[in-house]
Formats: C-alpha cells, structure tokens, sequence
C-alpha cells in the first residue's frame, strides 16, 4: 500500500536515529542505568578523544551540549582538547582560546579568530587587536593582561567567513564556561555577531550598542567590532561614547 512506504521510511529514520544518539552516549562515557532511581545523575565527561556532536543524522535524539565541569580557565582549554568538534577544524592552524586576566573585571568577546589570530593562537592580535589594545590601554587607561578576551568561535573561519550556527552551537558553550569561570562584572560585546550570539536575538547592533543589556545577568555593552571601525573610522566616535560608559561603571560614577 502507497501509505506503508512512509511509515517505513518513518521507523527507518527512527531506527537509524537512536541508534546515533546510543553511539553517541556510548563515546561520551554514558551508560544505561539498570535502576535509574538509584542514580539519576548521570554525567558526561566530554574529551578531545570523545566528542559528543561529531555524529550527523540523530536530530531526534539531539544531545544538549557538552557538560562542562571545568574548575578553571586551563582546564576548560585542556576540555577543548584538539577540538574536532565542528568543520572549522579542518582549516585552523591553532585553537584561539582567550587570554588575560583569570579574574578581570571587564571581559571583551569578539567574533572569531582572523588570520593573524589563527597564525598566532592569541585572540585580537592583528590590525583590528590593534585598535582593541589602544581602546584598552590609551581609552581606558587598563593594560591587556587586566582583562580578559574571548571570540564566540575559537577557530578561523575560511576567508574570514561568519561562523555557520552549526559551528556557533558547538563553540558557544565554551564561551559561556569562560564567562562563567571569569566571573566579569562587565562584557563587551564587539560587533553584530559576538553581540547577536550574547543576546540570543538577531537585533541589529546600530540598535543596541550603547545601551545596557544582560548577559545571565552580567552587565553588556554592545559596541561596534575594531575591525569595522577600521574600515568606518568616523563611527570610532561612538565607540568611544560607549566606552566612557563602560569606564564609569567600572569606577562605580553609576550608583
Ligand atoms: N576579530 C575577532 O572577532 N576576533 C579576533 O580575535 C580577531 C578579529
């Protein structure tokens, strides 16, 4: 009968997914519990040799994401492992994890590495890190090892790409880790994309930027990407109207 085919299809689909998602908990360490009310906590410890979402095919049993129980800034980066996690792997030539300070006060999230950052295994290094450093240094008055940056993604993508939101999903967690780990009383969010992934919402950035925002409670200041400033330098202007806001917020001229 024409109708059985699809049903078929259906089971086959329905087969060939969990059959994914058991894969996949088998090579994430998780087991079936005999008595689940004995131990409902089951844990999942994520590796480098254990990537839990480089599997396609099971979107019914999709996992959540990684657990990351990270007590730190070296061990999050030692979870990241070689990271194989998404297709932007294959062009990188190192991870671009973050640096500064542990426990800044002030955290700066871009978008992802360029080529220099790529090269160099350091975040905002090239012309665009540049300018991110005078902001720093000469707009606030701080030192680069005082605060801590971060991309949403840690690995290039080809020809300065945005990153796909395939490849946002599998980084994003890592991101959070690292807010959560570095504690900032205050984020900048540098740019449409990094400010988009914070905010979970496709707001444009000439929308936001300047303006008060909260990331899981942390304040957010959204501003406009060095790089775009370098190619839009009349626009620094704001950048730094919305710096200065930053600045006074950090001496408590707020309150
Ligand atoms: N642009 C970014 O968003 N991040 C970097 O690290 C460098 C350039």
């Amino acid at each position: 009968m024409a109708d059985e085919e699809p049903a078929e299809d259906e089971i086959g689909k329905l087969a060939q997914s969990l059959r994914c998602h058991l894969e996949r908990r088998r090579r994430a360490g998780i087991r079936l519990q005999s008595n689940p009310q004995q131990d409902n906590t089951i844990k999942t410890k994520m590796t480098a040799a254990n990537p839990v979402s480089t599997m396609t095919g099971g979107e019914l049993f999709a996992e959540p994401g990684p657990l990351l129980d990270a007590k730190s800034l070296e061990e999050l980066r030692a979870e990241i492992g070689d990271c194989r996690r998404c297709k932007l792997c294959a062009g990188r030539t190192n991870i671009v994890y973050g640096v500064g300070n542990p426990h800044a006060r002030l955290m700066f999230v871009g978008e992802g590495p360029g080529r220099d950052e790529d090269l160099q295994g350091e975040p905002f290094v090239g012309r665009a890190g540049q300018l991110l450093n005078d902001i720093v240094t000469k707009g606030m008055g701080l030192k680069r090892e005082e605060v801590y940056i971060a991309n949403v993604v840690k690995c290039r993508p080809p020809e300065n790409r945005n990153p796909e939101p395939d490849q946002v999903a599998a980084c994003e967690p890592f991101l959070k880790k690292q807010i959560d780990l570095v504690q900032p009383e205050i984020i900048v969010g540098l740019g449409k994309f990094a400010v988009q992934t914070l905010l979970q919402s496709k707001v444009p950035i000439t929308k936001v930027r300047g303006n008060w925002h909260r990331y899981h409670g942390i304040k957010l200041m959204p501003t406009f990407h060095p790089a775009y400033l370098l190619r839009n330098p009349a626009d620094k202007k704001l950048v730094w109207e919305d710096i200065k806001k930053v600045i006074k917020e950090l001496n408590g001229e707020n309150s």
